[in-house]
């Protein structure tokens, strides 16, 4: 059974480590979102792509969801002592990648390049890009404007109250329409309903794909909480609660099946009359237990 997962880099690849645990690697299609790709310090960044593949190669800093464990830091020491300014903190192999990625597109698309580089860490998961084309996601703040999304993060550390949300329209990856067709499900991981997985599901074509598919989401929110992160001020910016019911409503056109918490249990009820199964489960995702126990569910493997 063919599975497609759509993926951001930190709450899906949680869900990844359990899925990889109990399902056939070459059965795993994971298309990700590429909004926040750009080129830095050389480098070309794909950072939700790089940690989908560093989750699927056991090599994933978990303290970030970010790089690669047990990385070295020279090259940036060395370029601060030269005077550059290092925005992003990025370590030695990552940097390797990064760069790679960089030489690799002046003559390949991104799709090309990611097969490229997932061959070559051994992974049997398809790893497809949402878009081979350049985009884009700027943060309005009330307090600085329009700012880019890693200046949101990072600079401003997420504090900035969020005005609106744009995002360049791009064409989709040749492969992902057809990918989302021949599934047999479609997971919808615990990432950012508005960052990482609408750019996603409003790209052409891909709305109308889903809508034919057994699609199964895992809910990101407990009672109005994010896990973490600062998907809240994103959903409240796109007028939608911050919490499942939030997420039921910005996925309604195409879901079958929302995963909530324990503690939403209560919500199941109202819930039921936006998508038509509500699954109420444990969904932090601490230990890799917690992961396999998941993703049997997302999985119907229990
Ligand atoms: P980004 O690309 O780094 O922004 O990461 P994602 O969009 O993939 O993931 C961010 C989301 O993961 C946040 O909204 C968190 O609430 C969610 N998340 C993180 N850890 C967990 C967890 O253990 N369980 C669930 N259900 N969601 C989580």
């Amino acid at each position: 059974m063919m599975i497609t997962i759509l993926s951001g880099g930190t709450g899906t690849p949680k869900l990844i480590q359990g899925i990889k645990e109990i399902y056939p690697q070459e059965e795993i299609n994971v298309i990700v979102n590429t909004v926040e790709n750009e080129y830095f310090s050389g480098g070309y960044i794909a950072a939700d792509i790089d940690t989908v593949m560093y989750t699927f190669a056991d090599m994933i800093d978990e303290r970030y969801w970010y790089g690669i464990k047990g990385d070295t830091f020279h090259i940036r020491e060395k370029l601060i002592e030269l005077g550059t300014e290092e925005l992003l903190t990025i370590g030695d192999q990552d940097r390797a990648i990064e760069i790679q990625k960089a030489i690799l597109l002046e003559d390949h698309t991104l799709s090309e390049v990611v097969e490229f580089q997932k061959n070559h860490l051994n992974i049997k998961a398809k790893i497809i890009p949402m878009s081979d084309e350049d985009s884009d996601i700027k943060i309005n703040t009330k307090e600085y404007g329009e700012i880019e999304f890693h200046e949101f993060l990072i600079k401003y550390g997420g504090e900035p109250e969020v005005l609106e949300v744009i995002y360049s329209d791009v064409n989709p990856s040749p492969e992902l329409i057809e990918t989302i067709e021949k599934s047999d499900k479609v997971i919808i991981g615990p990432s950012n309903p508005i960052t990482s997985i609408r750019p996603i599901t409003s790209i052409k074509g891909v709305e109308e794909a889903l809508k034919g598919k057994e699609v199964i989401a895992v809910s990101p929110f407990v009672g109005n909480d994010a896990f973490s992160g600062p998907a809240g001020k994103f959903m409240t910016a796109f007028g939608y609660e911050t919490s499942s019911k939030g997420v039921a409503e910005l996925y309604k056109a195409f879901l079958n099946t929302l995963v909530i918490d324990n503690q939403d249990a209560q919500m199941k009820g109202d819930l039921e009359e936006i998508v038509p199964e509500v699954i109420v489960t444990n969904t932090f995702m601490n230990s890799i237990e917690d992961k396999i126990n998941l993703a049997k569910v997302v999985l119907n493997m229990e």
